[in-house]
């Protein structure tokens, strides 16, 4: 007997009759034996639906009200399925953020988890063997005891969150996809499921743009080493064997536990960039902490950084990208700041994307980005930036060119052999 925590996400719950069929998955862990902690996200499309009521009541509302509105959702859909839970027999009551409580800090509409009381949820579990339904996505500040949301993807975030508050054995991630993949297999259909991946390149690849989870409940996971198993909410209930060692979808776990050893365990990709150019700047101390300090305070986020070493030791030029959306304010940002930086021109590009190669097998070899220079420009793709860490590099290239970079990359590193 273990204990579990079940996630499932908005194309999950969509409907009612997925809804019954969420709860024949969460009673077949039960039959089996296992204490449940089940978390909910809004049935696909609500939360989007409710940020676009927020906007026409006001476009420029206050953040609190905000969250009241968008926690809502899930309110909904923890609800609904305590109610299929209890009409297949099975005991279970449904848990709002503030109800257990799930703490958090005060940052509306992006707070973080401070502390989750899970003590309530494991007395009911050895006295009634009762299953909790949990609100994903929203918490409360104890301070202002106002309802908080964690921002968008959050549920996943909150589940994993839990799992470690009521010492779950693993956190299964139920969506609509049957795991992780070595990149998109819209763009690359021999992308293979990965049975298992590390924390770290897990994180990398979230960071990096693959949309399976969100990034901050992988970290979460790290650094509460809790297992998280990715998998399909489509199979069918009853066809699943919760005693099987492995069903199909992908352990996100320590790398100490994965056997498999390739260099590059995935690519990720994302068309979301925006590039600017700062063109003849001085070479001088003082000038990236004024061309970076204005956008941190606009809470901007910065990614790639790319500065070239003066020729003359008078000039030079500094590159950087910021996501699409933020690329407008961006802007005016550095126009805004024009005196204090001094440059002489800015050069911009929205139809850009990043192309990430990640492995944390390249802690231990060389060469591997130099092999991907080589493939892009046999190709004729050109890299406009490169960035790269201990397990990770990135290249900056035209957009256009995505989907053949991803494709060349992936069967450079042999992705798609097992
Ligand atoms: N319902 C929220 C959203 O759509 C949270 C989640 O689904 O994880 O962002
Ligand atoms: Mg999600």
């Amino acid at each position: 007997m273990g204990r579990l925590v079940m996630k499932f996400g908005g194309t999950s719950v969509a409907n009612i009759e997925r809804i019954q069929n969420v709860a024949r998955h969460v009673k077949r862990e039960v039959d089996a034996g296992h204490d449940v902690a089940v978390v909910v996200s809004a049935m696909a499309g609500k939360t989007n639906e409710l940020v676009a009521w927020c906007r026409d009541a006001s476009p420029m509302h206050d953040a609190r009200e905000y969250d009241a509105v968008v926690a809502s959702g899930e309110q909904v859909t923890s609800g609904l399925l305590a109610i299929a839970l209890q009409a297949l027999g099975i005991q279970a009551r449904s848990w709002q953020g503030w109800q257990l409580p799930i703490k958090t800090s005060d940052a509306h509409a992006s707070a973080r988890i401070l502390d989750i009381d899970g003590g309530e949820i494991v007395k009911r579990f050895a006295d009634r063997n009762e299953v909790a339904v949990i609100a994903g996505f929203q918490g409360i500040n104890p301070g202002t005891g106002r309802i908080t949301t964690l921002g968008r993807g959050g549920s996943d975030t909150s589940a994993v969150a839990i799992a470690a508050a009521i010492k779950a054995d693993r956190c299964d991630i139920y969506t609509d996809v049957d795991g992780v993949y070595t990149t998109d297999p819209r763009v690359v259909p021999r992308a293979r499921r990965l049975d298992r991946i590390a924390f770290e390149d897990m994180l990398e690849l979230a960071s990096q743009g693959a949309k399976v989870l969100q990034v901050r409940s992988v970290e979460l996971g790290m650094v509460h080493n809790m297992p998280i198993f990715v998998r399909s909410s489509f199979d069918k209930p009853e066809d699943i064997d919760p005693h099987a060692s492995q069903p199909p979808g992908t352990l996100i776990c320590g790398e100490e536990e994965i056997m498999e050893s390739h260099v590059v365990t995935g690519i990720a990709f994302s068309k979301d960039e925006a590039q600017i150019s700062v063109r003849h700047i001085e070479d001088k101390p003082g000038v990236a902490a004024a061309i970076f300090g204005p956008l941190a305070a606009a809470n901007i986020n910065v990614d790639m950084i790319v500065q070239n070493v003066s020729e003359d030791g008078k000039t030079t030029d500094l590159t950087f990208t910021v996501p699409a959306s933020d690329f407008d304010r961006a802007l005016e940002t550095i126009t805004d700041a024009r005196d204090r930086i001094g440059y002489k021109r800015l050069d911009s590009a929205t139809d850009v994307a990043k192309v990430s190669v990640i492995g944390s097998g390249m802690r231990s070899h060389a060469g591997v980005a130099a092999q991907a220079f080589r493939a892009l420009s046999e190709k004729s793709i050109n890299i406009r930036a490169i960035t790269t860490s201990e397990i990770k590099f990135s290249v900056l290239i035209d957009a256009a060119y995505t989907e053949l970079a991803v494709r060349t990359l992936h069967s450079l590193y042999e992705l798609d052999k097992g």
